[in-house]
């Protein structure tokens, strides 16, 4: 697949461009000390976190100076190509046949494993600027991210989501953010494809609130499947059901 564009499915707010460039501009450091000027209406139309760090009665308001300590730059700088453009640029992944002719640093990898390291490489910089997003009440964004992990994850040769990204995100989101509901739908609706036990049950690396929505949730996916006179259409995953809207957020 390509480098991922999420222009179709990103929703930003329509700006009058002269609005834009009336507006001042806000200092935002991040984690590393990297500063980024960005239009204050373009940041305080989208966050309530920002309207408030940059519209309420605090010293860095009327600054206009943001400092987010545990944001990095990389995530920060797909949060502000997402607000300008509506789109940002993450790792691309490689094809099948394109990974088999790479050069292997170390001869102990198999293409598999470098497929594997690149998807969740992938994974780990849309969880990162979901994170960023849920902390940060960007409106829109979660549901653009969800957007894209739902097409990798019905695109062939994407590898399911490892552990370490799964304890990240059980770490990091509330359990019933769209996020984490669409990791756990996705574990039951493999099991239910493959006809076998799961097997998340037997890793204790994976963090116990997941495997126990994995649990509870199974019998739902299942139930779907069977009343389905479709059922591999069931086994698609509707991405909607994985939106967080609130009321007057239309789709
Ligand atoms: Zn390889
Ligand atoms: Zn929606």
């Amino acid at each position: 697949m390509a480098t991922n564009d999420v222009s179709k499915n990103t929703k930003v707010p329509g700006h009058e461009f002269s609005k834009i460039v009336a507006s001042p501009m806000a200092t935002i450091t991040v984690k590393c000390g990297k500063q980024y000027y960005i239009h204050e209406i373009l940041l305080v139309n989208v966050s309530k976190y920002f309207s408030n760090a940059l519209e309420g009665n605090f010293k860095e308001a009327s600054e206009k100076k943001v400092h987010l300590e545990t944001v990095e730059s990389d995530t920060f700088e797909r949060f502000s190509s997402w607000l300008y453009t509506g789109t940002f640029k993450t790792t691309e992944v490689k094809e099948k046949s394109e990974v088999k002719n790479d050069n292997h640093s170390d001869n102990s990898k198999n293409c598999n494993d470098c497929r594997s390291e690149q998807c969740n490489n992938l994974y780990r910089e849309l969880l990162d600027l979901y994170i960023f997003a849920d902390g940060h009440a960007i409106n829109g964004l979660p549901n653009a991210i969800v957007d894209q992990f739902g097409t990798l994850f019905i695109t062939p040769g994407t590898v399911f989501p490892s552990d370490d990204l799964i304890r990240t995100a059980y770490s990091n989101l509330p359990h019933t953010s769209g996020l984490i509901r669409l990791l756990v739908d996705d574990r039951c609706r493999w099991s239910c494809k493959e006809g076998e036990e799961d097997d998340a049950e037997s890793s204790a690396e994976l963090p116990l609130a997941y495997l126990l929505q994995v649990y509870l949730r199974q019998p739902v996916i299942l139930d779907r499947v069977k009343k389905s006179e479709n059922p591999k259409r069931t086994l698609r995953l509707d991405i909607e059901d994985y939106h967080d809207h609130s009321e007057n957020d239309r789709h």
